[in-house]
């Protein structure tokens, strides 16, 4: 598998800061949906696929979504390869629902101790939790089950049964002890659920992968969670495309596109999985504060990350917040470097500032939100 030219390879992993360009004239679609089970689906990615070079690519099916790995260059197979088993070894290790599980073990009171990948995982919610000032909230799974999400057996719980549930919730009851990896709940009916930054980190997983069989230039689709890994075989930018949330199961809508490179770009949606009751959508994305499904305004949040993992919680939090607070939050924020793209349910595009230039809607020219 051979290049036509040889690119600039980042070894050192992606720059703190995600590098945008220009926007390239011709976007074609390559990719189309992932995701989810119904009635909703995740977002799709359009791509750039040079027509020069011939990519390895890999589809996986877990964390309940349809993810493809592709990889250009010599060790491409291998890599890709090693990717995908790790996925799956990832899946049962921070599924909420599969019995052999150390978040399951967790949950159901097996084990109070956690390693490996999970520990990472855990310590990173702790962390990203108290960066959103508790929006990303891992304890909100008791509620995520009485909404029936998990089950997709959809219900509406009362607000009587919401108010206890939120008693058992909240990251305040969490305390995670990294040394030891010892997980303590402060009441007996607290669970929790990765579900919100699993595929992010799943997604800084392979892109490391890929680093260390020396790719350079490939693409990691987690459902809404795509990696741009690299640049394009040419060494210029892949151009992304954020999904219309309005036309979720066609692939070829979208709301706008992101040309960058070694960059992460992951979507939270209302689109992406809900049920609907006596006309009102109850998306599957919860405000821990509240109990209830986010529903103030926004269809979909795009974080636009040089980590996948702080780019998954971030999406989803933002989300929650709606869109005054989360521009509020990306102004004041000094301890995540991201982006945003955020569509509401008036059909308006908002962009950061630090993307504005390397964005382009579909929706009509996007307003910026800038810091000054
Ligand atoms: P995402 O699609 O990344 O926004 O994650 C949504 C998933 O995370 C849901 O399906 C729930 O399992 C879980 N979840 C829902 N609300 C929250 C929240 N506020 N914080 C963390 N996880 C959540
Ligand atoms: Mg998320």
């Amino acid at each position: 598998m051979s290049e036509k030219k040889v690119l600039k390879k980042n070894s050192s992993g992606f720059c703190r800061a995600a590098r945008f360009s220009a926007l390239l004239p011709a976007v074609i679609l390559v990719l189309s949906l992932c995701g989810c089970s119904a009635p909703g689906f995740s977002g799709s990615v359009s791509e750039d696929i040079p027509e020069d070079t011939s990519p390895v690519t890999q589809e996986v099916f877990a964390m309940d979504t349809h993810m493809t790995l592709t990889a250009y260059g010599d060790a491409a197979q291998d890599a890709v390869s090693e990717a995908s088993d790790r996925l799956y070894r990832l899946d049962r290790d921070l599924s909420a629902s599969d019995e052999s599980s150390q978040i399951y073990a967790l949950n159901h009171r097996l084990s109070d101790h956690v390693s490996g990948d999970t520990a990472a995982v855990l310590s990173a919610s702790v962390r990203l939790a108290g960066l959103t000032e508790n929006y990303f909230d891992i304890s909100v799974y008791p509620l995520v089950c009485a909404w029936g999400f998990p089950t997709k057996e959809y219900r509406v719980p009362s607000g009587e049964e919401i108010g206890i549930l939120l008693s058992h919730t909240g990251m305040d009851g969490i305390s995670f002890d990294e040394t030891t990896g010892t997980v303590t709940f402060a009441d007996e009916r607290m669970m929790i659920d990765t579900g919100a930054v699993a595929k992010g980190y799943a997604s800084d997983v392979v892109a490391g992968i890929f680093r260390e069989y020396g790719i350079s230039s490939g693409l990691i689709s987690l459902g809404g969670n795509i990696c741009a890994f690299g640049s394009k075989t040419d060494g210029s930018d892949w151009n992304i495309a954020v999904q219309d949330p309005f036309r979720p199961s066609d692939p070829d809508a979208y709301a706008g596109i992101v040309s960058c490179s070694d960059t992460f770009l992951i979507t939270s949606g209302s689109y992406q999985r809900y049920f609907t009751e006596d006309g009102k959508r109850y998306c599957h994305i919860i405000d821990p504060f509240t109990g209830y499904p986010a529903d103030n305004g926004l269809m979909s949040v795009t974080v636009v990350s040089s980590s996948g993992t702080e780019g998954d919680a971030l999406s989803t939090a933002l989300y929650v917040m709606g869109l005054e607070k989360a521009s509020e939050f990306w102004k004041n924020c000094d301890e995540a470097d991201f982006e945003a793209v955020f569509v509401t349910d008036d059909r308006k595009v908002y962009v950061t500032e630090g993307i504005a230039d390397s964005f382009q809607s579909s929706f009509g020219t996007p307003q910026v939100i800038s810091r000054g």
